[in-house]
């Protein structure tokens, strides 16, 4: 409220507002918040952020050239901070497919492997298909294909990460996700069999099950002011447009703008939702030992955790009742600062910096969280922990 507004205030009005600030102070210091009065149902949402094989010197040489020495990111004004083990099932090296797996379903897989085991063990449901079986509308947002091996982890179980068709019709025809916001047209209408063995356009039986069906950042924003509850908005073929390569003809979302639609509809609903987004071509960039894009991307990235952060702090029971974490799944490239080594640096200057290996590397990657349950992830933990963590939270909710 301006201050020419509160001169308008009565008496009363002084005084209920002083009411409403005695309940939320009390509220802050004891019990969580409970601004729906206790009524059944209540929402607990999950959200996790993926930048996408970025490590500590991504962070910190983003942080420079954004608010110069000092100054912080977005994601690094959470409130916890830990870390994680990123070994896979099968290597020293992970790949993105068992990384987000075990956050996804809890356990260790082979590299290529999406929440599936090829020897046939029994694998758990994934946290978004537990969240669904609890009325949460579900969400994956992505820069790379919507079938890529983070995103996909999420949604189907599949033995081969490649198999981006079968992925694709899983999520429509199996697993049912709300919203899939990324690229991968082809995927969706493919002509030739995957290495599953899947081939077919899946648009009609996606605009069939009641997907608003959009190609461009005009038609995701019809699609969310129609108010439909699952949309299908994919951007282009094999990733969405770099940052840095984006003119003002781009008509493709940029990730802040994907996860800002993602919220304004799984808000709706009543039960909660579970959300993730990922700044995927930060790893792409770091397989490329390319700086200027790598910048673009983990700029972006940072801006999706502020609409996040924004859409959360609007609301008493939303800070209450939402668990945040923004962790990488793995490092690429072994990105290393240099220089300068006689200077200092101010916003809008470059690090000196080079990369490693091509390739990813096996060291551990931070965690960042805040809200129910997050306390558990300020230790050096294992990357398979913080599937238990999501499912506790949403234990919480049921509980209540
Ligand atoms: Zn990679």
């Amino acid at each position: 409220m301006s201050e020419g507004q509160a001169g308008f205030l009565s008496a009363a009005g002084w005084q209920r507002l002083a009411a409403v600030s005695a309940i939320a102070l009390a509220a802050a210091g004891g019990a969580p918040a409970r601004a729906d009065g206790g009524e059944k149902g209540h929402a607990k949402n999950v959200i996790i952020m993926v930048p996408d094989g970025m490590g500590l010197a991504d962070v910190t040489a983003t942080r420079i050239y954004k608010h110069g020495l000092d100054g912080l990111l977005n994601f690094e004004t959470l409130e916890h901070i830990g870390y994680q083990r990123t070994y896979s099932a099968n290597s020293v090296i992970t790949d993105s497919a068992p990384a987000a797996s075990a956050w996804a379903c809890g356990e260790k897989f082979n590299n290529g492997e999406i929440c599936f085991h090829g020897d046939g063990r029994a694998f758990k449901p994934s946290i978004l298909e537990l969240a669904r079986k609890q009325g949460k509308a579900t969400a994956l947002v992505a820069t790379s294909t919507i079938t890529h091996a983070t995103p996909a982890s999420f949604g189907a179980h599949v033995v081969n990460r490649n198999c981006e068709n079968e992925i694709a019709r899983q999520y429509i025809q199996v697993t049912g996700v709300d919203l899939l916001l990324g690229s991968g047209v082809d995927k969706f209408t493919s002509v030739k069999a995957d290495a599953c063995g899947t081939v077919g356009d899946l648009i009609p039986q996606a605009k069939a099950k009641g997907y608003a069906v959009a190609y461009d950042k005009a038609g995701l924003d019809a699609a969310v002011a129609a108010g439909g509850k699952k949309i299908l908005g994919l951007f282009g073929n094999g990733g969405t447009v770099p940052e840095y390569l984006r003119t003002p003809a781009t008509t493709e979302p940029h990730l802040p703008e994907m996860a800002a639609a993602a919220l304004k509809v799984v808000e709706k609903n009543r039960s909660g939702f579970f959300l993730m987004v990922e700044g995927s071509q930060v790893d792409w960039a770091n397989h490329a030992k390319d700086y200027p894009y790598q910048l673009g991307e983990m700029l972006a990235f940072d801006d999706a955790v502020k609409v996040v952060r924004d859409w959360i702090d609007a609301d008493e029971d939303r800070r209450e009742n939402t668990l945040l974490i923004v962790v990488a799944d793995h490092d690429t490239g072994g990105f290393a600062i240099n220089g300068p080594q006689t200077a200092l640096l101010k916003a809008g200057e470059k690090v000196e910096a080079g990369w490693t290996t091509g390739n990813h590397t096996g060291v551990d990657t931070l965690i960042w969280s805040q809200g129910p349950g997050s306390k558990a992830l300020t230790r050096a933990i294992d990357n398979t922990e913080i599937y238990g963590v999501m499912v506790k939270a949403l234990g919480d909710a049921k509980d209540e």
